[in-house]
């Protein structure tokens, strides 16, 4: 090994401790990097690589300014990296050999406090796995940024263990190293996620007012697991962290993570943006913690009736309160992030500014008070007494902070006139010092006859009089007096020793008020700190009526209705709408359809052309219960809902346009979880099950699930289907019912009616719709031709019997015509079989999406179906 310099092996040795993190090494103003650190630093963050004298040899080396330093940190944070902040402990000036240095704090994805790495509205979740000899799985979490953390215990295996993370969207986890290889892979592969390592597992004494509420030792050991890495890393105060508590699965309706998926409740699954999800319909909070609160209410929708109804009627009071409603916004629009803020004192990042602001949020209140006591209803009078609006620390700061403070806190100008004596003594003196200084420099010119004289100031020489070159012969006698201190290039600068001895008074007094201001500031944080968990718990009160009011506005706005609930296990929608859909293509094009089920109804076998609306209408069933369980009124006229206990929704291979990466095989796995997993409370949408796979194989399968949903299960299903066949069902399941969705011709053009009506849609809309797009006639005729012998020949399903539209379902008659648009295929000459050449490209034909494609890509499909049979 090459001997290198006793700077650089003190880098070792730190680096030997922060293997898996960058290590930032103070050199003067520069944090350096050296080594892989400087390769790998030097590429990702587009800086120049150079090399330095390392004993031996030149070894690889880059850096960054101290000063600039987060705007790197948060760029290697956002790929996931850590970052180790390795700091000068003590002063150069003093130092014997090599200025000792440290790790002061690590920084990692899961722990950012500030900075581009924490978004206003969403949480920064660090989580801690651990798993137990009897199996169960211990998660805990915790929020550093706000101080949150939570616990669970879970027997559900992998499958919970991924649900849970991706519902966190934990940026970090934190794992022992005899942690399951396999499951931190698929962890690692599924979610972007930064593994830590801590085998500590035991509890500290410092930790009890952290574990109140846990008694559980399993519990205590995977909260302790994180605590301990959190205090491993950060080494400073985490005094604003809350008492962990205990949450249970099954205190939830329970959504899988492919469910939140293919629902995009809060995000999309196209670009994985909050953008055209439910979360960013719904977002009409107007404070940063209701924001954070109103995406956790989403993960987690309530199954608890007394729960959900109180939600609900507070919703009601403050949808009836117009007034009141839009004065409480207002009001609410001041008030700053208080959870944030509580972490920052407790962490001692917070200026003047900060403060000021917390001072305004805390003036708020009152008037929020005032507001909510007018409400004047169950739910509100309960909120009340929750609202503490801190008076003495509202007190406090008003008398101790100026109003508009600098960013700096080292710099003085922070703290009021009136807060501190000695304070104001310093002041004043600096103040009387300048006065004298501007009276000095009156006296000077009237003794001089020098009108442009002046007195400045400047850091390296301090004050000093100013006499133009062209003037100084007007000096005269006063000469003596001046010493010169400083020539430039048409002045001189003088110093008299009255001045200097005013100069040492003011900058004495001015330095001393700027170390007693830090000093004082200090402590007012200090004091702040003793208010975090009153603050914690006003936050708490305030994002909670934040999103109440953000329902209430909403609900108003897009007229949505309140929810009733059954024990009966019955669905009535009234006029039912897609919610995101609705607000993206406007209220006024949305066709809005109902929805029956009922103990007699449990599955709807939902049939009808591509794009008329199938998977629209499923999803709008969805969206509406977890509305409703959330506490939300609903996008219908009308609605009655049972309580669900879970949410599944499949998507079939084919139509995964998501991810591209689906596979049959994910299909399956998928449908499983649901099957395996749905009791008779449950809500299960399966969206063309069985596609991914080869006609019969998959018509057959899709068969199976339905008629194993209805006999063992017996939940809540849509089940949207383009295999026709399997209409037929209705006769032989008793709680089948085949609704469908139709379309129309108009001027040679299908139009989609998006209206749900009883009864299977006609079987041969594939090949009409083929022909609406001008097909040639003699093909569309051969395809009908093929289908009827195929018909013939496999005996398929008898045609579905038309059954009788139920009272929800009543449609004009006109709208019944329309039915029949999709005509009986006129029957094709007796014909031998069709050879398996022919069945084939029949299939094709059948399975092309004509809608979806080019008139071009149309045109070549057919040449090559045609090249076939010649
Ligand atoms: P399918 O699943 O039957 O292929 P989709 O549900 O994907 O059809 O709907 C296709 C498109 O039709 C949607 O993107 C939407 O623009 C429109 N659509 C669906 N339902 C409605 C409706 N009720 N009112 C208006 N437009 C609708
Ligand atoms: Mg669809």
């Amino acid at each position: 090994m090459a001997k290198f310099t006793p700077m650089i092996q003190q880098y070792l040795q730190v680096k030997a401790d922060h293997q898996d993190a960058f290590l930032f090494f103070r050199l003067g103003d520069f944090y350096e990097m050296f080594f892989d650190d400087a390769l790998k630093a030097s590429q990702e963050l587009e800086i120049t690589l150079t090399s330095r004298d390392g004993g031996e040899e030149r070894i690889p080396m880059c850096g960054v300014p101290y000063h600039s330093a987060p705007t790197y940190i948060e760029r290697l944070i956002e790929k996931g990296y850590k970052i180790a902040i390795c700091e000068q402990t003590e002063d150069p000036k003093q130092a014997k050999g090599v200025v000792r240095r440290e790790v002061v704090q690590l920084i990692t994805p899961g722990t950012v406090m500030d900075g581009k790495g924490l978004t206003d509205k969403e949480n920064n979740y660090i989580a801690s796995i651990s798993e137990f000899q009897d199996g169960t799985i211990g998660i805990a979490y915790n929020d550093l940024s706000t101080g949150e953390s939570q616990v669970t215990m879970m027997n559900g295996g992998q499958d919970e263990v991924m649900n849970e993370i991706s519902l966190l969207g934990a940026k970090e986890i934190v794992v022992g190293h005899q942690f399951n290889k396999d499951l931190e892979k698929t962890l690692k592969e599924r979610f972007i996620v930064t593994f830590s390592y801590e085998d500590d597992i035991s509890s500290k004494e410092e930790y009890a007012p952290l574990l109140v509420n846990i008694q559980h030792e399993k519990m205590v050991q995977t909260v302790s697991r994180l605590l301990n890495y959190l205090h491993r890393t950060q080494k400073r105060s985490l005094d604003h962290l809350q008492p962990v508590s205990i949450y249970q699965l099954q205190q939830f309706m329970k959504i899988d993570y492919y469910s939140k998926k293919n629902l995009e409740l809060t995000e999309t699954i196209r670009s994985k943006g909050k953008k055209g999800s439910l979360l960013w319909l719904l977002d009409e909070t107007m404070t940063a913690m209701g924001g954070r609160l109103l995406k956790q209410w989403i993960d987690r929708p309530l199954i608890d009736h007394q729960l959900i109804n109180s939600r609900l009627n507070m919703v009601e009071t403050l949808l009836e309160h117009y007034f009141e409603r839009q004065d409480l916004r207002e009001n609410l629009k001041e008030v700053y992030d208080l959870e944030r803020l509580a972490g920052r004192v407790a962490f001692g990042n917070v200026n003047g500014r900060d403060l000021i602001q917390l001072k305004k949020s805390l003036q708020q209140v009152p008037f929020i008070r005032s507001i909510v006591e007018q409400l004047q209803s169950q739910e509100s009078d309960r909120l009340i007494g929750q609202l503490d609006a801190l008076e003495d620390l509202t007190d406090m700061l008003e008398q101790s902070i100026i109003e508009n403070p600098p960013l700096s806190i080292k710099e003085g100008g922070v703290i009021r006139d009136g807060y501190h004596q000695e304070l104001d003594q310093y002041r004043d003196a600096s103040k009387n010092g300048k006065d004298w200084i501007a009276q000095l420099e009156l006296q000077e010119r009237e003794r001089t006859g020098i009108r442009s004289l002046k007195v400045g100031f400047n850091r390296v020489f301090g004050y000093y009089i100013e006499v133009t070159k062209a003037n100084l012969h007007l000096l005269n006698e006063n000469r003596d007096r001046y010493e010169r201190k400083q020539t430039l290039t048409n002045a001189e600068r003088f110093i008299t020793p009255e001045l200097k001895e005013k100069e040492a008074l003011i900058l004495q007094a001015n330095e001393k008020s700027m170390e007693l201001e830090y000093e004082l500031f200090l402590q007012i944080r200090e004091r702040v700190k003793g208010y975090i968990p009153r603050l914690q718990k006003l936050a708490k009160a305030i994002s909670g009526l934040d999103v109440l009011q953000c329902f209430a506005t909403i609900s108003e706005n897009r007229h949505y209705s309140k929810p009733e609930f059954n024990h009966d296990r019955r669905i009535v929608i009234e006029d039912g709408r897609h919610p995101v859909v609705e607000k993206v293509m406007g209220a006024q094009e949305y066709v809005p359809n109902n929805c029956y089920m009922d103990p007699e109804r449990e599955m709807l076998l939902i049939t009808g052309p591509n794009m008329s609306g199938k998977s629209t209408y499923m999803r709008q069933v969805a969206l509406t219960a977890i509305l409703a369980q959330i506490g939300c009124y609903v996008p219908a006229s009308r609605a009655v809902l049972p309580v669900f206990d879970q949410v599944f929704t499949r998507i079939g291979a084919a139509d995964d346009l998501v991810s591209g990466q689906s596979t049959f095989m994910v299909e399956m796995l998928e449908a499983k979880n649901a099957i395996a997993n749905a009791t008779q409370n449950s809500l299960i949408l399966f969206d063309e099950i069985g596609r991914g796979t080869s006609t019969y194989d998959g018509m057959a399968l899709a068969q199976a699930i339905i008629e194993y949903i209805h006999t063992n299960i017996g939940a809540k299903t849509l089940f949207s289907t383009h295999y026709h066949e399997l209409t037929v069902l209705q006769e032989e399941l008793a709680q089948l019912k085949n609704v469908h969705v139709s379309a129309v011709e108009q001027n040679g053009k299908v139009v989609f009616l998006h209206k749900i009506k009883e009864g299977a849609a006609d079987k041969s809309y594939g090949i009409h719709v083929a022909e609406l797009a001008e097909l040639p006639a003699e093909l569309i005729r051969r395809a009908n031709q093929i289908l009827n012998e195929l018909e013939n020949q496999h005996q398929h399903a008898p045609e579905p019997k038309k059954i009788p539209t139920s009272n929800m379902h009543e449609k004009s008659d006109e709208e019944t015509n329309q039915l029949s648009f999709f005509e009986e295929a006129p029957a094709g000459k007796q014909k031998s079989a069709a050879s398996t050449k022919e069945k084939k490209v029949a299939d094709e034909l059948q399975s092309l999406n004509i809608l979806d494609m080019t008139p071009l890509q149309a045109m070549n499909a057919l040449y090559e179906l045609q090249k076939r049979l010649k």
